[in-house]
């Protein structure tokens, strides 16, 4: 289809039958030069363009230099990584620095509207954050479509990680200790303590989103549902509406399930919450096969809320027409008491159906489990040699 002819803008050079502005026409009677006057195209000098900041005082002022966007041909795509909702994952191999790196491509389903406005966000979001813990993106580019018809297609670039923690945890022979499991959630809970100081919920917290490299570091990733917030929604101090259609079904938390649209950073630690039980049990823990399922599971494991546990809970727009929900009590304690009185904690506060009293990122960095033994993996001696080691194999 053509394109409608750009609008003229800035760049576009003056037509020349304009009339002369009311400034340009005083100055053509301030001119002595009768030969100026009947050209006032001769008034408008061309001046160089000389930049306010040099590189070096704009590295200064924002910590960074424009750097522009990369280019297709500094890459070399090897294989597939995975494939979601919003885009696909390539490995690839940056030629400029030798270095692997993951290319998602943005899906332009429809030209017409531009961007979606998830890649949009998730570009904002990424060039925004920067955490140890959190993925960097590192560049970018656009394909353009063979023929110039079709859409094209905006690569984002990131730093390859060797795997996602669900292909982890479905990996049979990568054994974690809770040691390494500590460290994996020190990890996770410092990135979202960043990402919530910083008013950013993820809205897309699962072991499918969090990379893990061979050395031990973990990266949470994914930001195609991320949003910035203001914490005055969720603690019910301002009115504003967020959708609830966030979160993958078995990592969303009961007061999205049932309609809730005033929340915040909270939702991201119920995710967590799964995302901790998985690693211990090695499969998700709550995987619901419809919406009404996957409260009913809630239920069967975290007690099914009355007004002492959750005060006003069935005043949310799901609990309408609902006469009563099964009755369970909770059994958090039963599922997890292999693992100790801590744990048994943890995940209390953090899978509480009551938003109001789950556990925030900096608590859950502070809880005992934490400061009791085994302590937090030391990536340079353990994690990094299981993994490594487990590579290797499977190289062979
Ligand atoms: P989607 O929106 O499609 O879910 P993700 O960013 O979650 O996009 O990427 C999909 C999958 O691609 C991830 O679950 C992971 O397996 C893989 N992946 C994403 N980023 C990287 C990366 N930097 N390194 C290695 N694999 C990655
Ligand atoms: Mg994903």
């Amino acid at each position: 289809m053509k394109r409608p002819p750009a609008p003229a803008g800035r760049h576009s050079p003056a037509p020349l039958s304009l009339p002369p502005t009311d400034v340009q026409a005083k100055e053509v009677k301030k001119s002595e030069s009768p030969e100026k006057e009947l050209n006032p195209r001769a008034l408008i000098t061309r001046r160089p363009h000389r930049p306010l900041r040099s590189r070096e005082a704009e590295k200064d002022a924002y910590g960074r230099v424009f750097a522009g966007c990369g280019m297709q041909a500094d890459y070399e795509v090897t294989t597939k990584l995975g494939e979601g909702t919003f885009g696909e994952v390539h490995k690839a191999l940056q030629m400029s620095t030798g270095r692997l790196v993951a290319l998602k491509r943005i899906l332009m389903h429809n030209e017409k509207e531009g961007m979606p406005v998830t890649a949009l966000r998730e570009i904002k979001i990424l060039k925004a954050l920067k955490h140890p813990h959190v993925v960097p993106l590192v560049d970018m580019f656009v394909v353009r479509s063979t023929h110039g018809e079709g859409p094209a297609s905006v690569f984002m670039v990131f730093p390859y990680m060797d795997h996602d923690l669900a292909g982890l945890l479905e990996n049979e022979r990568v054994q974690l200790q809770p040691s390494h499991i500590k460290l994996y959630m020190k990890q996770l809970l410092e990135g979202t303590e960043y990402m919530h100081r910083n008013n950013i919920v993820h809205r897309d917290m699962k072991a499918a989103n969090l990379l893990i490299n061979n050395e031990g570091v973990l990266q949470i990733a994914d930001f195609g549902l991320a949003r910035a917030f203001d914490p005055r929604v969720g603690q019910g101090l301002l009115d504003r509406k967020y959708t609830n259609c966030v979160v993958t079904r078995w990592y969303r938390p009961p007061e999205l399930l049932l309609g809730a649209r005033q929340y915040g950073s909270e939702i991201d630690l119920w995710g967590i919450g799964c995302v901790l039980g998985e690693m211990f049990v090695r499969h998700p823990i709550l995987p619901g096969s419809s919406d009404l399922d996957q409260l009913d599971r809630i239920w069967q494991l975290c007690g099914t809320p009355n007004q002492q546990t959750w005060p006003n809970f069935d005043g949310l727009p799901g609990c309408e027409g609902v006469k009563r929900f099964t009755q369970y009590n909770r059994q958090i304690g039963k599922h997890y008491h292999t693992w100790g009185k801590e744990l048994i904690s943890i995940m209390e506060q953090l899978l509480s159906c009551n938003p109001r009293e789950r556990i925030t990122a900096t608590e859950a960095l502070d809880h005992e489990w934490f400061w009791t033994e085994p302590f937090p993996a030391d990536p340079k001696k353990c994690v990094h040699c299981l993994l490594q080691q487990i590579i290797q194999d499977e190289v062979c």
